[in-house]
């Protein structure tokens, strides 16, 4: 059996022997608690007969507790100094692959074709880099890669904003963007305590599982996202004046005439409006063309 990565001890007896130091650039926090592990790993609800991407493995402290859980995992890493402890920590593991590489940059839909051929359930699982959480996240689901789940730790206030319902100051256009493609759970409440080295702010656990559908139908999606950064360009306005920046100010009596057929109230905030309104105002500018 494997020795366990996960313990302070060990994470830091292989930095010391690899003479290893962190990059704060790139969001190296590295995870010192096989609880939160557990939690991690649980909520991805992993098989043998499922695959695991992960993004940003650090010195394999979950890539080997997905290991043991599903069928096939490929870890992508950016740290090239981080690729040859990968390959000695997770060295028995032969349905485990580490790509070097930025997963911005990387061709995902290639990435699954050459490494999850045959596997029709894969989840992200990731405690992911703090400084481009959104962006990666924003990848995976426009991509629209065949997803079961993103489990992921991030942090708190992003989880927070991600899992929001409308009428409080956490949803935004975030909120939105995520629950259009996914259902959203908060796995958990993670302390600084957890990693070495410890960050700056507190970190929670997300799940987002992929819906079949976009939780509302529109015919226009780039139109509809246009409208939502719209409505929340500035929070302090109302949606009518925030929406005039979208048609241009002159047409404010046709667009309020609009918002009063599909009974949204003009004075609303972005902030209170659901999807389901969203998808409403998009669905009604388009036809109007203003
Ligand atoms: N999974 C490890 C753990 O839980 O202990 C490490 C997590 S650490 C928060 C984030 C990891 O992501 C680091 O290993 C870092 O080098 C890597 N990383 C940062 N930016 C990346 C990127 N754009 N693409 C791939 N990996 C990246």
């Amino acid at each position: 059996k494997q020795i366990e990565v996960s313990t302070p001890k060990r994470t830091k007896e292989i930095i010391a022997r690899h003479g290893f130091s962190f990059k704060k650039s790139l969001g190296q926090n590295f995870l010192i608690d096989s609880n939160i592990l557990n939690r991690i790993v649980d909520a991805a609800e992993l098989s043998k007969d499922k695959a695991a991407l992960e993004i940003g493995p650090g010195i394999g402290a979950l890539t080997q507790r997905l290991a043991q859980e599903a069928g096939k995992v490929t870890a992508v890493e950016i740290d090239q100094r981080l690729i040859p402890i990968l390959s000695e920590i997770l060295a028995e593991e032969e349905h485990v692959d580490v790509v070097h590489g930025d997963v911005l940059q990387l061709d995902l839909a290639k990435l699954f074709q050459d490494k999850f051929a045959g596997f029709s359930k894969v989840s992200v699982v990731a405690n992911l880099p703090y400084y481009v959480t959104t962006p990666i996240l924003m990848k995976l689901l426009e991509e629209k890669l065949p997803l079961e789940h993103i489990v992921v730790m991030i942090q708190k206030e992003v989880a927070q904003r991600m899992a929001a319902k409308p009428g409080g100051k956490d949803y935004g256009s975030l909120s939105i963007a995520v629950q259009y493609y996914c259902t959203t759970e908060i796995v958990c409440m993670v302390p600084h305590t957890v990693f070495i080295p410890q960050p700056n702010v507190d970190s929670a656990v997300i799940k987002l599982s992929l819906r079949q559908q976009p939780a509302v139908a529109v015919d226009d999606e780039a139109f509809f996202f246009r409208v939502v950064q719209s409505a929340f360009a500035q929070r302090r306005k109302t949606l009518i004046n925030n929406l005039l920046q979208l048609t241009g100010k002159e047409k404010r009596p046709q667009l309020t005439e609009l918002l009063e057929q599909i009974e949204i109230d003009p004075g609303r905030r972005g902030e209170t409006l659901s999807l389901d309104e969203y998808a409403k105002l998009s669905q009604a500018l388009k036809a109007s063309g203003l």
